[in-house]
């Protein structure tokens, strides 16, 4: 089967909350909670509460400029009110190929320790 199949994913009940999650921020548009498997001591998903088709950034298409706009800007939030303004990453895997698992749009927002570059 293709990794992107279009079904629903966990993140769905994460936004229902019927799963718990750890939420760091929140409004109409986003939700950006912890990521269970933390790469850094900083590390939060920040998703659309509502997928309209984007599975993956490869899958963006016109009509999503503006949450896409809003994600971005909820992740600088988001490094804010964690304390990592001065250093943090924002990581988008789109694809398999690119180690995506999860296939509902999200952004890592990642910091609190020295990154490093390349990535692997
Ligand atoms: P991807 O590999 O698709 O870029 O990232 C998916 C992320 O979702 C992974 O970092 C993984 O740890 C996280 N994740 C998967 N399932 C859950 C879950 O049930 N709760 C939370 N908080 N994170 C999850």
């Amino acid at each position: 089967a293709d990794a992107d199949s279009g079904a629903p994913t966990i993140f769905d009940k994460i936004i229902a909350k019927e799963i718990p999650s750890t939420i760091v921020y929140e409004d109409e548009k986003v939700l950006a909670f912890r990521d269970i498997s933390p790469q850094a001591p900083v590390h939060v998903l920040v998703i659309p509460k509502f997928r309209d088709g984007l599975t993956q950034l490869g899958k963006a298409e016109a009509r999503h400029e503006e949450i896409l706009g809003h994600l971005l800007y909820a992740a600088k939030i988001v490094a804010e009110k964690e304390g990592i303004l001065d250093g943090f990453r924002v990581v988008i895997n789109s694809g398999p190929t690119a180690c995506q698992s999860v296939y509902h749009l999200h952004l890592h927002v990642l910091g609190g320790r020295q990154m490093k570059w390349p990535p692997g």
